[in-house]
């Protein structure tokens, strides 16, 4: 009995990095890897009574199908950020066509009108969510509920602060804050360790990703256009936005960089 209660302990034991978590190596590697990040906010009916900035980052959830389909059929591998990591640090190979999708701020559709999408055709994603708005007042956002059953899709959870508030706007110690505080909340209410990152408004100089990296984050996204990513920049990560225009045409133009 206790032989089998040993082996069944080390068959549910989750694997090295989400017990330790994940540490960049003192000295980054010189390496580049191809990786198309696409950046989504909503996915939803555009409304003409919505402000501009909102339609603006709104995708329909049928050209949304389509894009995810498009991928799909043209040979695209949705990857995670351990694949990312792993590429870029550890000199793994990435599945042929590589591309990561993620969506800031947590908004609700990312359950509701992205998840059996992505589910269906077995793509993974990235949700970066705002710790604060996580089952909060705003019905619009995300519960912890809906970030487990997420992960239950393959969708994993990465930090996009407490607040939103942009952290070159920030002291050392208030950003340092915004950091920590987001990563330990995921970590205690999901149960592994969190450590991808995205800038709220894509906001970050040297200094904010030098703390990004002393909070404990191990890849952090950028709005910074392209799909070269760099293994000695990885708290620097390349994203090409998808709005409301960019369409199917739009989206095979962008992961063709
Ligand atoms: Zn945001």
């Amino acid at each position: 009995m206790r032989r089998l209660v040993a082996l069944l302990a080390v068959a549910l034991a989750p694997p090295a990095h989400a017990a330790a978590g994940l540490q960049l190596p003192p000295s980054l590697p010189h390496r580049t890897v191809t990786l198309p990040i696409l950046m989504y906010h909503r996915i939803d009916v555009v409304k003409p009574s919505l402000p501009a900035i909102t339609q603006r980052l709104t995708v329909d959830p049928h050209v949304f199908a389509a894009q995810m389909q498009w991928l799909h059929d043209h040979g695209y591998h949705a990857v995670t950020q351990l694949q990312a990591y792993d590429a870029l640090e550890r000199g793994a190979r990435l599945p042929s066509k590589p591309v990561m999708i993620t969506f800031d701020d947590g908004y609700r559709d990312v359950w509701g009108k992205a998840s059996a999408v992505l589910a269906r055709l077995h793509m993974r994603a990235t949700a970066y969510v705002i710790t604060d708005r996580i089952s909060g007042p705003d019905p619009s956002f995300l519960t912890w509920g809906d970030l487990r059953s997420l992960e239950r899709r393959g969708i994993e959870i990465g930090s996009h602060t407490v607040t939103h508030t942009e952290l070159t706007l920030l002291d050392d110690a208030e950003a340092l804050r915004e950091l920590r505080d987001s990563r330990a909340t995921l970590e205690r209410r999901l149960g592994h360790p969190v450590q991808w990152f995205a800038y709220p408004a894509g906001r970050e100089d040297a200094r904010v990703v030098a703390l990004t990296r002393e909070a404990g984050y191990v890849l952090a996204v950028t709005t910074q256009p392209g799909t070269t990513q760099s293994a000695e920049h990885p708290l620097e990560l390349h994203r090409d936005e998808v709005l409301d225009t960019t369409g199917v045409a739009g989206l095979a133009a962008m992961v063709q960089g």
